[in-house]
C-alpha cells in the first residue's frame, strides 16, 4: 500500500482552514495537503454491507482500504439495527414459504436469481457472525429465540432471529482489523475517478477528511460502494448519516440507478424517532385510530397489525385521508417480561420511552397507547439505488455496490419484513469476493491526473461561497417537498410533479451556491446536494412509472400493472440531464410469477370494499 503521507502540523493546517474562505489559498492548501493512497480494492461505507465486504476481500488476498465518513463500528444504519434480523434458516424454515413471500412482497420486481443467493449463503453469514462474536438471542436449550415480526401471520408464519445492531458492528470493525482491512475514519468520499481515457471504467474514490479537511485520493484496482441509503435526513429514521452519497457518485460518474421509486416508510411516534417495530409488532402491540379501532385488519386481514411497513403506512394515509387521524400505536398488551426482552434488544427506545414516563423501573406500562405516524426515510433497508449483477457489478467495469447503497436486488419493492441488515450482508459477503478476484486481473492503475484536480475543484466548491445558502435550508426545503402523504405514498401525477418543480428550483438556484466555512460544512453542504439530485431522481422515477405497485401507491393509477411495467426503471445521467428507460424482468425464467395481469392494488381495494370514496 503506497502513501505519500501529509507533512503539514496541526496548527499549520488550523491556520490553512481559516484561509478556506480565500479560494487561490484553498487550493494551495489542498496541494500541499493531499493523501493520495493505492490498494487492490477500495470500500467506501463500513456498515454491514461495507466490512462485510472488506473482510470477503481480505479474505481472497486483496490488499482493502475501507474509508467511512463516521467512525467504523459506530455510524450508519447498522448501528441502529433495531432488532430484528430477518434470516432464512435452512434448519427450522420452509424455503419455500419463505421465498413465496419475499417475491410476493417485493412485488416480483426482485431479482429472484439474487434471492435465490441471498438464502443460500445468509444461514452461513449467521454462523460465522456468532463465530465472531455477535449474540443473537437464544432460547434455553441453545435454541434461537425468534418471534414473529412484520409480514407474519398464523397462515404464513415468518419468524425473525433477534440482535443488538451496535454489537453486531463494534464485532465487524474487529473482524475487519483481524483481516487486516486497513480503516480510515471519518472521511466522505464523493466522488469517483475513472481508467484514464476510459469513461466506462472506474479505478478510484476521492473523499476528504470529515476534521482535517484533508483530500484522499484512492487509486484501486476495484472500488466498492457500501455508503448506505439515502434517508433524506428524516427527523424519523435516527441517523442523518446517509445521504445517497453512493448513489449519486455513481450517477455521475455514468452509472445507473434502480428501484428509486420505491421507498421505505418508516412507522415512529408521532413526536420522536423510534424504531424496532419488528419487535414491537411481534410482541403484540396494535394501531388503532381516533376512534379506538385497530384499523389494519380493515386493509390487510391476514397481516393486520402485524404488515410490514408500506402495508400500514399505506393503511396509515387512508385513515387519515379519511378523518380518523390522530392515529396511535397501542403497547398496553405487554407484559413485563415482553418489555424485559424489548429492553434487552432495543436498549436505546426503552430508554426514550423510560424518559417520556411511559413505562416504570418495575416495566409496567404506565401510557400505552401513543401518537403514532408513518414517515419517509428514503431507501433505508430497500428501494432504489446503484443497479447491481449477481455478482455486484454496477454497470460501469471496476465499480460495485451491495447493502443500501445497490438497488435491493433481493427485496424488490419492500424489503420484505427486515430484509435489510441480512441482506446487507450476504450482498456485502459477495461484492468483497467478487471485486477480490476482479483486481487480480487488472494491472497497473492509471487515473486522469486533470480529473483528480476538476473533482477536488467540485468537492471544495462551496468554500468558495461562505456568505452562500445555508445546507440547513436546502435540507429542510427538500424535506417539505418530499414529506407530504400525497407525495410519497398515495400519490398523484400533480402532487409529484409540484414537488419535482419545487426541487429543480432548489437544484437550480440554491445548490450551486451551498455554503461551507469549514471541513464539517462541507460535509453538510455536500449530503444536501446529495439530497437534493437523489430527490430528483425519486420523484421523475415515480411519476415515470405510471402504475402501483406496494409501496408505490398512485391514484391516479391504481392498478398494479403487470402487462406493462414487470420492469426495473433505470436511471443515467446523460449530458448533465437524467434519462430512464426501462429493463424488462426475466419474468418467464423465474420459478414465480404474478397470477394476475392487471389488478386493483390491495389497500385501494379494501377502502374501496369499505364503501370509501377513493
Ligand atoms: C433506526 C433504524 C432501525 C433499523 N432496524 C433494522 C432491523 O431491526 N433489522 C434490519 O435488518 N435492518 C434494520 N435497519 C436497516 C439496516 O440498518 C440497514 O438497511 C443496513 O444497516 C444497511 O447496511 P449498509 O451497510 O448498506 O448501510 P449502513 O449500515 O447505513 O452503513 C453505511 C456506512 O457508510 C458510511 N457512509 C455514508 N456515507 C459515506 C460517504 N460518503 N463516505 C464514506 N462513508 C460513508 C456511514 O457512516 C456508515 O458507516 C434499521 C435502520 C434504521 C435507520
Amino acid at each position: 500500500m503506497g502513501a505519500a503521507s501529509c507533512t503539514l502540523h496541526k496548527k499549520v493546517m488550523k491556520v490553512f482552514f481559516y484561509m478556506f474562505l480565500k479560494k487561490s489559498a484553498f487550493f494551495a492548501h489542498q496541494e500541499k495537503c493531499m493523501k493520495t493512497l493505492q490498494c487492490d480494492v477500495v470500500v467506501a461505507g463500513g456498515g454491514p454491507a461495507g466490512t462485510f465486504a472488506a473482510v470477503k476481500a481480505a479474505e481472497n488476498g486483496a490488499d482493502v482500504i475501507l474509508l467511512d465518513k463516521g467512525y467504523v463500528g459506530k455510524s450508519g444504519c447498522g448501528t441502529f439495527g433495531a432488532g430484528s434480523f430477518k434470516a432464512y434458516l435452512k434448519e427450522e424454515d420452509s424455503f419455500d414459504l419463505w421465498y413465496g413471500k419475499a417475491v410476493e412482497e417485493g412485488f416480483f420486481i426482485n431479482d429472484q436469481d439474487w434471492l435465490k443467493k441471498h438464502f443460500d449463503t445468509i444461514g452461513d453469514r449467521v454462523k460465522e457472525l456468532e463465530s465472531w462474536g455477535v449474540v443473537f438471542e437464544k432460547n434455553e436449550d441453545g435454541t434461537y429465540n425468534r418471534i414473529e415480526g412484520q409480514g407474519s401471520s398464523d397462515k404464513r408464519p415468518i419468524k425473525t432471529l433477534m440482535f443488538h445492531g451496535p454489537q453486531f458492528m463494534e464485532v465487524m470493525r474487529k473482524v475487519c482489523k483481524q483481516k487486516g482491512v486497513h480503516i480510515v475514519d471519518r472521511v466522505m468520499v464523493d466522488a469517483l475517478l475513472h481508467e484514464k481515457g476510459n469513461p466506462k471504467v472506474i479505478r478510484g474514490v476521492v473523499g476528504f477528511h470529515g476534521v482535517t479537511g484533508e483530500m484522499y485520493v484512492v487509486k484501486a484496482r476495484a472500488v466498492v460502494l457500501t455508503t448506505g441509503a439515502q434517508a433524506y435526513k428524516s427527523h424519523y429514521a435516527d441517523l442523518h448519516m446517509e445521504t445517497g452519497d453512493a448513489h449519486i457518485m455513481g450517477l455521475e460518474a455514468g452509472a445507473a440507478l434502480a428501484n428509486y421509486e420505491f421507498n421505505c416508510h418508516q412507522l415512529t411516534h408521532g413526536n420522536f424517532a423510534t424504531h424496532g417495530m419488528n419487535v414491537s409488532q411481534g410482541l403484540g402491540a396494535k394501531f388503532v385510530n381516533a376512534l379506538g379501532e385497530d384499523f389494519t385488519a380493515k386493509y390487510d386481514p391476514e397481516y393486520a397489525s402485524h404488515g410490514n411497513l408500506w402495508r400500514i403506512s399505506a393503511s396509515m394515509a387512508l385513515e387519515v385521508h379519511f378523518g380518523r387521524g390522530p392515529l396511535y400505536f397501542d403497547y398496553s398488551s405487554y407484559t413485563p417480561k415482553d418489555w424485559e426482552l424489548f429492553e434487552r434488544t432495543l436498549p436505546l427506545m426503552y430508554r426514550s420511552y423510560e424518559q417520556a414516563g411511559y413505562v416504570d423501573k418495575n416495566r409496567k406500562v404506565i401510557q400505552g397507547k401513543l401518537s403514532w405516524v408513518s414517515a419517509l426515510i428514503g431507501n433505508v433497508g430497500f428501494g432504489g439505488g446503484l443497479y447491481i449483477d449477481i455478482d455486484g457489478r454496477t454497470t460501469l467495469e471496476g465499480l460495485y455496490a451491495a447493502g443500501d447503497a445497490s438497488y435491493g436486488p433481493t427485496s424488490g419493492v419492500e424489503g420484505f419484513c427486515a430484509y435489510a441488515m441480512p441482506a446487507a450482508s450476504t450482498t456485502g459477503a459477495a461484492v468483497g469476493e467478487a471485486s477480490a478476484k476482479y483486481a487480480r486481473t487488472v494491472g497497473e492503475v492509471e487515473v486522469d491526473d486533470e480529473e483528480i484536480a476538476e473533482v477536488v475543484k467540485k468537492l471544495s466548491e462551496p468554500l468558495n461561497h461562505p456568505q452562500g445558502v445555508d445546507p440547513v435550508h436546502v435540507v429542510i426545503a427538500v424535506q417539505e417537498a418530499l414529506f407530504p402523504y400525497d407525495v410519497y405514498i398515495l400519490r398523484t401525477e400533480e402532487k409529484m410533479l409540484a414537488a419535482l418543480r419545487r426541487i429543480q428550483e432548489i437544484k437550480k438556484y440554491d445548490v450551486p451556491r451551498l455554503r461551507a466555512l469549514d471541513a464539517h460544512g462541507l460535509r453538510f453542504a455536500l449530503e444536501a446536494r446529495n439530497m437534493v439530485l437523489s430527490a430528483e431522481v425519486m420523484l421523475t422515477a415515480a411519476l415515470y412509472r405510471k402504475e402501483s405497485r406496494g409501496s408505490h401507491l398512485r391514484l391516479d393509477y391504481p392498478e398494479i400493472d403487470n402487462e406493462n411495467w414487470l420492469k426495473w426503471i433505470l436511471v443515467e445521467q446523460k449530458d448533465g440531464e437524467l434519462s430512464l428507460r426501462t429493463k424488462d424482468i426475466p419474468i418467464e425464467r423465474y420459478p414465480l410469477r404474478p397470477e394476475h395481469k392487471r389488478e386493483l392494488h390491495a389497500s385501494i381495494a379494501a377502502a374501496r370494499k369499505l364503501g370509501e370514496k377513493i
